[in-house]
């Protein structure tokens, strides 16, 4: 397969996504290698996922299982294709999930943690994984508070098949700088936190920001930016 020319839509959204990820990376004081994208790929083909990879695009985050699973067999020939769980992680789904993704960000209790670890093959390396924070703490929201951080984190340092990386928020949506800024001030400061708790943990990575935040998360220090709308277009069929 050749690699497709420099003037499809999504060859143009992908450099404008990273020209904004470049931007806000230099506005913000911090190296251009400092956070990378991760583009989101719910809903869409996987032919635009193939498409993005042969324009040099590695991580890729999914939301549901079944979807995912059935892209990552077209694509199984793609060297170095990095597959990012995202979405609400129910138990029956974890086997799926440990032994087809690469990382979870999604975690956001001690049970689900436990069957990810217990189920991720020996033959793979650890997964990693981020715990999801309800970081503007909406009723009825995927993601533990802050003050249950602490003891899932060190639960999940436990577990021997995980490697924990960070922490990942949604926000609620906020209306300009400041209010975008703050949610991610308090994801970045529980981060901080975990650190100097767990000085010997892997963790350095920041999950946040989407198409609507992305120049605010890069303020706060996000790592990984999780990207769909910018990239692929807006979603036709929303789930
Ligand atoms: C869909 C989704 C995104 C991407 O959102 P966009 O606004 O399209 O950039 C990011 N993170 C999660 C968890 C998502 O479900």
């Amino acid at each position: 397969m050749t690699a497709p020319s420099a003037s499809t839509p999504l060859a143009e959204s992908l450099a404008e996504a990273r020209k904004r990820l470049a931007d806000a990376l230099s506005a913000a004081g911090r190296p251009a290698t400092d956070a990378q994208l991760l583009a989101v790929s719910k809903t869409k083909p996987a032919a635009l996922i193939r498409e993005a990879w042969h324009l040099g695009q590695r991580e890729f985050g999914e939301n549901y299982v079944q979807e995912a699973l059935a892209k990552q067999v077209e694509l199984a020939d793609l060297d170095n294709i990095v597959w990012h769980f995202i979405g609400p992680l129910q138990s029956n789904k974890t086997r799926d999930v440990a032994e087809h993704f690469a990382w979870v960000h999604s975690v956001d209790r001690e049970k689900i943690a436990r069957r990810l670890s217990d189920q991720r093959p020996e033959g793979m390396p650890p997964l990693d994984v981020c715990l999801q924070v309800n970081i503007s703490a909406e009723p009825s929201k995927a993601g533990a508070s802050l003050a249950e951080l602490p003891a899932l984190a060190e639960a999940v340092l436990a577990m021997p098949r995980l490697r924990l990386r960070g922490l990942m928020a949604i926000p609620a949506p906020g209306e300009g700088m400041d209010a975008q800024r703050e949610p991610f001030a308090r994801l970045r400061e529980a981060l901080e936190g975990l650190q100097a708790r767990f000085p010997e943990a892997p963790l350095d990575t920041l999950s946040m920001g989407m198409t609507n935040d992305l120049e605010a998360a890069i303020l706060e220090g996000a790592t990984l930016l999780r990207v769909g709308t910018a990239i692929f277009g807006e979603r036709e069929n929303p789930r």
